[in-house]
């Protein structure tokens, strides 16, 4: 039986598509990951694609004994994929990145120090966006940031950044929700839990081509930012103050 040893980190990815980079990605990984002095796994979830991606990670997994894969029934959506493998992961902590190498394997030492002193630690592209964006999404990034933050009372300076690590502990409450992937700082606060940022990498695409346009990003988001605004604006805030028995 394989993967019997729990691991210490659980590197988590949703796919859609994304034959071009599967190869490339897991080469990073490995590369980046394998130096390191803690062991690891990594979850794929394949979000039903319709390209190569299944037999590439198949193959991956069959290479790799670290590397856990599993595939939706059908087309779920970034958020489910995402929930599905942090679910699916072991790893007392959590980092959670693209299938595309926008993000880079190369900074996980970053996150895991910064773990040391935080809960949940989040990326922010606000000083390599350039690197890696064109200037419609650097835009559209920037207005739905302050909208956001405005509207829901946070100051996630990349809320739109996947690129995320934290303890396994801080989502066992969560409800997550399609397009949650975009308030899950704001989520994990609410449950109490501290988190921080920390500047990363931002590459372009390596293959393949984004699955999202600007309106279908901002008017879906728009509607769960209210929702999250009035979650949290009506939690239940309560302290004990005595106890008896
Ligand atoms: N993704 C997914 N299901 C979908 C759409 C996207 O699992 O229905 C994955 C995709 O393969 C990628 C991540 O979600 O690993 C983010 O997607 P993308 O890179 O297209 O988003 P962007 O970086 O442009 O925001
Ligand atoms: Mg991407």
């Amino acid at each position: 039986m394989k993967n019997q040893i729990m691991p210490e980190l659980s590197i988590v990815i949703p796919c859609y598509n994304e034959e071009g980079n599967l190869r490339a990605l897991a080469d990073a990984i490995l590369s980046a990951l394998n130096p390191l002095v803690i062991s690891y796994e990594v979850v794929i979830t394949d979000d039903a694609s319709t390209d190569n991606s299944w037999a590439i990670l198949n193959e991956l997994a069959a290479s790799y004994p670290q590397f856990n894969i599993q595939r939706f029934k059908y087309n779920c959506g970034e958020s489910a994929a995402s929930w599905a493998g942090m679910k699916a992961a072991r790893g007392r902590y959590i980092v959670t990145l693209d299938a595309d190498l926008q993000n880079d394997p190369r900074d996980v030492p970053k996150f895991l120090e910064a773990l040391k002193y935080h809960d949940c630690v989040c990326g922010t592209r606000v000083a390599t966006r350039g690197q890696g964006d064109n200037f419609i999404r650097i835009l559209s990034s920037r207005i739905a940031n302050w909208v956001r933050n405005r509207l829901s009372d946070e100051n996630v300076s990349d809320a739109g950044c996947t690129y995320r690590a934290f303890r396994r502990e801080c989502i066992d409450n969560i409800k997550f929700f399609r397009g949650a992937h975009r308030f899950l700082p704001t989520l994990i606060k609410m449950e109490g839990f501290t988190v921080t940022e920390v500047p990363v990498t931002n590459n372009p695409r390596f293959a393949g081509k984004s699955h999202y346009g600007v309106w279908n990003r901002l008017f879906k988001s728009f509607g769960d930012l209210l929702a999250v605004r009035w979650m949290k604006e009506r939690m239940l805030r309560y302290e004990i103050v005595e106890k008896t028995n």
